[in-house]
C-alpha cells in the first residue's frame, strides 16, 4: 500500500512517500533521518501526544497532554477516559499528574496550568 504524507518533523516539511506490504517499508523523500524515522513510524505504530482540557470543580477548564506520545489507534478511547476524570477539591499546579496511566498505555496525563 502506498502512501505520501508531508514530515511534519521540521519546517522544511519533506513530502515522504511509503510503501508498506514487503518485509520492511519503503520510505523516499526525506532528508534527513530524522524523518525516515518519523515516516517508519507513521507506518507502522503511528503515535500522538493528546491535548485537552479537564474540567475543574469551579467549572473552568484545565488544559493538560500526555506526557508522552500515545498510540494513534488509543487517542478516542483516551478521549473517554479524560472526560471521565473528576479532579479532587483544592489547586492543581502545572505539572500536576491528573492521571497516571492513561487507559493503561503507561503514560501519564499533566496539567499544562495551574487551576482550582
Ligand atoms: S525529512 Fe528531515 S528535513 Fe525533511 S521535514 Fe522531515 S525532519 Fe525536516
Amino acid at each position: 500500500m502506498k502512501k505520501t504524507f508531508t514530515c511534519i518533523i521540521c519546517p522544511k516539511g519533506c513530502e515522504i512517500e511509503t510503501e508498506t506490504g514487503g518485509e520492511a517499508p519503503v520510505i523516499t523523500g526525506y532528508s534527513c533521518v530524522r524523518g525516515k524515522r518519523y515516516a517508519e513510524a507513521e507506518v507502522t505504530n503511528p503515535v500522538r501526544t493528546l491535548t485537552t482540557t479537564v474540567r475543574l470543580r469551579s467549572g473552568l477548564m484545565l488544559p493538560v497532554r500526555t506526557a508522552a506520545p500515545v498510540p494513534k489507534s488509543m487517542l478516542f478511547r483516551c478521549m473517554e477516559a479524560v472526560k471521565a476524570i473528576e479532579l479532587p477539591e483544592g489547586p492543581v499546579k502545572a505539572g500536576d499528574v491528573v492521571a497516571e496511566d492513561l487507559c493503561g498505555t503507561g503514560v501519564k496525563l499533566v496539567a499544562c496550568a495551574d487551576g482550582q
